[in-house]
């Protein structure tokens, strides 16, 4: 359905009164990918969404469809579908016009315009609803309209700005499934802003990972996952244990750290020099209780907070050496439980550690 084969942002940067908000973002987006904006609120997300879509003019940089330049056309112009937070319905107008407002505008003939809106209404299953006003749906239902709306003029890209977060937690998943869905069976190329991990990592083709208005690493979720490329982008992945450390020793793509009392060793990410500092990064789920014997990185561990998260605990345990870790497990732990704690040294990372901000 794409009306292009690639889309290209080159060096595309915004400013508001002399503060960057996005700086010289770099992007390829091939027709049919699935695009997650993914970074903490103020990063630069929705900038980079409404500079794409035309609502902000470029401070620098060019944005291309093929070998067509598109940065210099209002937005009208360039055709996307849009999904917004606040769904933004016209309220007087019914579940059906809501959707047919676009062909409408594009003044599509009758029948065309029917046909593609009854087709678009049964796409997100609101057959039942459609001369009902957003009034009178439900939060989920209004976001449907919303994208059913973005979508039933075949556009040639489509913009999602935090379009699940003012849905429950049960909803969001279940929407979440249903964007994927129509992603796929429509062909669509899209991009989606999110400050959530976890609905970035389950949509996405590809992650844009966004720190203070630049680019961190772009990559797929196995990529982004088990292989981020600075302490931030792990940090943002879930990486919850962070400590820092010094490093004793490099061999090849191995490095042995002490930190807080513990010798470490782990896989290095980046160029590490001896005696640097680093943060050490461990997922939780990365931490084994009871694990195999004499494995490098073991310690002594108290646990100490302990909550249920559905088949899985959740849990904070504090080594001998006083350090906090946070772990998950199906093992049966209660606080004051002695555990044996171990960590694979492949999925211990460790990164230079940058004197901007303090781990905990
Ligand atoms: P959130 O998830 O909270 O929406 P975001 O990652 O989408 O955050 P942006 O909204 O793109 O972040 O904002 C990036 C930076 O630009 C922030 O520091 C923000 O304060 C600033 N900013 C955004 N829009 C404007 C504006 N219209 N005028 C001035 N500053 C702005």
């Amino acid at each position: 359905m794409s009306a292009f084969s690639q889309l290209r942002l080159d060096g595309v940067s915004r400013r508001f009164g002399g503060q960057d908000a996005l700086t010289e973002l770099d992007l390829t987006i091939e027709a049919g990918e699935f695009i997650a904006l993914l970074g903490p609120s103020g990063c630069g997300k929705s900038t980079a969404l409404n500079c794409l879509a035309g609502l902000l003019p470029l401070t620098q940089g060019s944005i291309w469809q093929d070998e067509r330049r598109i940065d210099t056309l209002p937005p009208e112009r360039r055709d996307f579908g849009m999904v917004f937070q606040s769904y933004a319905l016209f309220p007087h107008l019914t579940v059906r016009a809501n959707i047919a407002f676009g062909l409408r505008m594009r003044r599509l003939p009758k029948e065309e315009t029917r046909r593609r809106t009854e087709e678009a209404v049964r796409l997100v299953r609101l057959e039942d609803h459609v001369d009902k006003l957003p009034g009178q749906l439900s939060g989920g239902q209004q976001q449907r309209v919303a994208i059913a709306r973005a979508v039933v003029f075949e556009p040639s890209l489509v913009l999602m700005d935090e379009p699940l977060s003012n849905l429950d937690a049960k909803l969001r998943l279940e929407m979440r499934t249903e964007i994927r869905r129509l992603h796929q069976s429509l062909g669509l190329t899209t991009v989606y802003v999110t400050h959530d991990q976890e609905e970035a990592l389950s949509l996405a083709d590809r992650l844009v990972v966004l720190r203070e208005g630049r680019v961190q690493q772009i990559g797929s979720p196995r990529e982004l996952h088990t292989r981020p490329a600075n302490w931030h982008v792990a940090d943002f992945m879930g990486y919850r244990n962070l400590w820092r450390g010094r490093v004793e020793q490099v061999d090849g793509t191995r490095a042995t750290v002490e930190s807080s009392g513990h010798r470490l060793l782990g896989e290095v990410i980046g160029d590490l020099p001896a005696r640097s500092d680093v943060v050490v990064a461990v997922r939780p789920e990365d931490v084994r209780v009871d694990g195999p014997g004499e494995t490098p990185n073991t310690m002594s561990a108290a646990i100490e907070v302990v909550e249920y998260q559905g088949r899985e605990l959740a849990a904070e345990a504090r080594t001998d050496t006083g350090q906090l870790l946070h772990l998950r497990t199906e093992q049966r732990v209660a606080p004051g439980d002695q555990v044996k704690l171990s960590m694979d040294p492949q999925r211990l990372l460790v990164f230079p550690a940058d004197a901007t901000r303090e781990t905990d």
